[in-house]
């Protein structure tokens, strides 16, 4: 069977009212994770995010811009996943080299130590149509997935369960996500029928959160395999998968666009050995202009 990594993969448990996303990234992580050089910690926290925004976008129907952006006053400042029209992602992190060094590995495994006091925030930015959604959250519980459910939780948006992986070595599989949501109950059902579906979410969120981090991050299990295997009582049915893609959005143009809106005086301060460089956050790719190329006429 083909194992279809780094896509997203819908499905819904069969005789109950309950959806899923199954997201296992391989090469297109490993891709964003070698762009950088950054510490261990810092790509679990990458790794974890990227998974869980291709997760979340994959609910919502629409073309335009996703970010999830994390951000606190702790070792790890700064995190940015973006996912252009569903299937375009980047990522990257700005950190406090020396205190990441610093953390403890049992630390290291607690958001709250690793951001500080800090928020999460989804932006949903459609390109037509609708309007700019924004959900924000401040970090709780240990892990991403604790915070994330404490977002589903205050925004009454779907009951939602997660549970997220990261691998450590390209031995494995760079990422997992595994998300099951709650379709809202009918009004007019009875008792009976409300206790059913009740028992029945309770029993998918155990199940989901008795996931191991080996199970989702292992490449010799298909996605099909691992989704039958953890809900096989009920039965699963799967959706069409969508592809993933590492890629960054920069490009010459956007660059001189922006450095064209700055004042000469501060673009000549820019200056290097002759020209203004600059480096994309996103991908690390380096652009130079000469001061010439960005004046609004040829001098
Ligand atoms: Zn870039």
């Amino acid at each position: 069977m083909e194992k279809n990594f780094d896509h997203v993969l819908p499905f819904q448990l069969e005789e109950s009212a309950i959806r899923g996303r199954l997201v296992r990234l391989d090469q297109e992580m490993w891709k964003i994770i070698e762009q950088h050089n950054y510490p261990t910690v810092v790509n679990n926290y990458l790794a974890q995010a990227t998974a869980l925004s291709i997760a979340l976008v994959n609910c919502f129907k629409f073309d335009g811009l996703f970010t999830l952006q994390i951000s606190g006053s702790g070792p790890l400042r700064l995190l940015v996943v973006d996912i252009h029209n569903q299937h375009e992602v980047r990522a990257c992190a700005r950190f406090d080299e020396e205190k990441i060094k610093g953390l403890t590995s049992e630390a290291a495994k607690n958001i709250q130590q690793v951001f500080g006091q800090g928020t999460m925030v989804f932006t949903i930015d459609p390109e037509a149509g609708e309007d700019r959604y924004q959900g924000v959250v401040e970090l709780s519980g240990t892990t991403l997935s604790e915070s994330t459910h404490h977002f589903f939780r205050q925004s009454e948006q779907l009951e939602t369960g997660v549970v997220l992986a990261n691998g450590t070595s390209v031995d494995t599989l760079a990422a997992a996500a595994l998300m099951i949501q709650r379709l809202p109950v009918p009004q007019n059902i009875t008792p009976e029928d409300r206790e059913t579906l009740d028992d029945q979410w309770i029993h998918a969120l155990s199940i989901t959160g008795s996931a191991t981090r080996q199970e989702l991050l292992d490449r010799n299990l298909s996605n099909e395999d691992l989704l039958y295997r953890l809900f096989w009582e009920g039965g699963v049915r799967v959706y069409g998968s969508k592809f993933i893609i590492a890629q960054c959005r920069c490009s010459t143009e956007k660059i001189k666009d922006m450095l064209t809106n700055f004042s000469s005086q501060d673009r000549h301060e820019m200056v290097f050995e002759d020209k203004i460089t600059v480096t994309c956050e996103f991908c690390g790719i380096g652009y130079k202009f000469s001061e010439d190329e960005l004046e609004g006429k040829p001098a």
